[in-house]
């Protein structure tokens, strides 16, 4: 059965690639599958495959118009040796919970997991749509995701890709990573001015008409590698079945037992991956939402009411720190019966006034999630806690979840086995964390860090950290936020 996509404002309806290559609807909502579709597949099946089998076994339910082939395709460009480990995403048990490790991509986080595939999923939809034009994707980043969909984008032909980023607004370790990046297709841009100034610049140029214009007739057109991309959504999904079908082969859980996951939040992307997960028939029964200070969502679960009208706390989880989770919509537009209406009226409301509440009739449909915070001192210390009792060294946002995870544990003595989303290698928050474990190491240079975290926690410097430490810079533009767009246009030639 054909598994079709409509928006969450109104009724406009398209296919899956349709959805990939539009990225956002038209009246600004996301697109959502009409019907969420079922595994058709066992465990006992599953817990035999390989992570690239699991992978096409969930994908094709929701990638109804990809052939097998296409699909196929696409996962084995996106899942080889990219990963530093052939299980992809494997599971460490420590403290009494199962840390599913998503950073074994190309820039250890787990934005690697569904930006590695995205632009494969991307120029195949171009292609079954007829688009002839070569892909240009643009983006404005505040550190994380701009280097995640350069590697993703990387040498792929028919494709190229900008990122803008605030110059001086990102951390050292982040601006190495993306000003040393390779490929011919890549360029990327520091702009004299802050992250809003960059995303706005980035959106005045997608609306240019005319720009639009003169870059078909070179032959391009823009796409954006934005998490709201249901291309990004859907590979998600699969490690949350993969990681259960694990469990199960190791012996850990017996067939049908449910387990509880725990994600650290911002944008509500991966934990909506794994509501959609349960959705397919995956036995998950609380899905617990992690937030740090910036704790919106936790608000949103206890009182039923989203209220963006507060201060923005800079914290040691950086990629958490947001007051507009944007995949939260999906969710939203769900629990309102799949109500665009409903759902198109809140979302006005949001960007009014800031704030909306929902029914209680929606919020009784709130009942598989669960949400907490974790402070600043609460992760620093159970970062320092898991360490000396295990020495198992996790990241700030992975402390996150965890720390939460402990106030759950402690609210409901519900012993149901659990696995904790571990969203970054600790190697790319090294000073958080070594900082968390023993404040001594704060005199240490960001290199020096490496090395000691490698030491005492026993574990190799991943790739991506040694790749940037005697890398040679390939980009050193930078320019005015007033610049961008003939910035754009020398660099396609136009
Ligand atoms: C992006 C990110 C998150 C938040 O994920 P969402 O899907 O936006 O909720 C958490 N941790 C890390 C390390 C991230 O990069």
């Amino acid at each position: 059965m054909e598994v079709m996509y409509k928006s969450t404002r109104s009724d406009q309806t398209v296919t899956a690639s349709q959805a990939i290559l539009k990225g956002l609807a038209s009246d600004g909502g996301l697109f959502v599958p009409v019907t969420l579709p079922k595994l058709n597949i066992s465990i006992d099946e599953l817990k035999e495959m390989s992570y690239q089998e699991v992978a096409y076994a969930v994908m094709k339910e929701f990638l109804t118009d990809f052939t097998e082939e296409e699909l196929k395709n696409c996962i084995d460009k996106a899942y080889d040796s990219k990963f530093d480990t052939e299980e992809i995403a494997p599971l460490v048990k420590a403290d009494g919970a199962y840390f599913l490790e998503l950073f074994h991509g190309s820039t250890i986080a787990f934005k690697d997991m569904a930006l590695s595939i995205l632009p494969h999923l991307l120029i195949t939809s171009a292609k079954k749509n007829n688009v002839k034009n070569d892909i240009v994707i643009l983006t404005a980043t505040s550190g994380d995701t701009g280097k995640a969909a350069l590697a993703g984008f990387a040498d792929v032909e028919h494709t190229k890709i900008v990122v803008f980023y605030p110059k001086g607004g990102v951390s050292p370790i982040q601006e190495k990573q993306m000003v040393t990046q390779k490929g011919d297709n890549t360029f990327v841009v520091g702009i004299n001015g802050n992250f809003d100034q960059a995303q706005s610049g980035v959106k005045a140029i997608f609306g240019n008409k005319d720009l639009e214009k003169v870059m078909n007739d070179a032959g391009y057109q823009f796409s954006s590698a934005n998490s709201i991309n249901i291309g990004r959504l859907v590979p998600q999904v699969v490690y949350y079945v993969y990681a259960y079908a694990q469990l199960l082969k190791e012996g850990e859980i017996t067939e049908g037992e449910k387990i509880n996951v725990v994600v650290p939040t911002g944008n509500f992307g991966n934990i909506l991956a794994a509501f959609y997960a349960k959705n397919m028939g995956l036995p998950i029964e609380k899905l617990i939402c992690a937030s740090n200070d910036n704790k919106v969502l936790y608000d949103f679960f206890t009182t039923g009411s989203y209220d963006k009208n507060r201060d923005f706390i800079l914290t040691t989880s950086p990629s958490m720190d947001i007051l507009i989770s944007s995949n939260l919509e999906r969710l939203v537009y769900k629990i309102a019966g799949n109500d665009d209406k409903k759902n198109k009226e809140l979302m006005t409301a949001l960007s009014e006034d800031g704030i909306y509440n929902i029914t209680d009739e929606m919020k009784a449909e709130l009942k598989d999630f669960y949400g907490n915070y974790s402070t600043e001192a609460e992760t620093a210390k159970v970062i320092k806690n898991i360490y000396d009792t295990t020495g198992y060294i996790i990241d700030t946002h992975t402390g996150v979840a965890a720390q939460v995870y402990k106030k759950y544990k402690n609210e409901t003595n519900d012993e149901t086995k659990t696995i904790i989303a571990s969203t970054a290698s600790p190697f790319k928050f090294t000073r958080s964390v070594m900082n968390a474990i023993d404040p001594k190491y704060d005199a240490m240079g960001d290199f020096e860090l490496v090395d000691e975290l490698s030491k005492i926690g026993n574990v190799k410097v991943p790739n991506a950290i040694e790749e940037i430490r005697n890398a040679d810079v390939r980009h050193d533009t930078v320019c005015e936020v007033s610049e961008m767009e003939s910035i754009v246009k020398k660099f396609l030639n136009i």
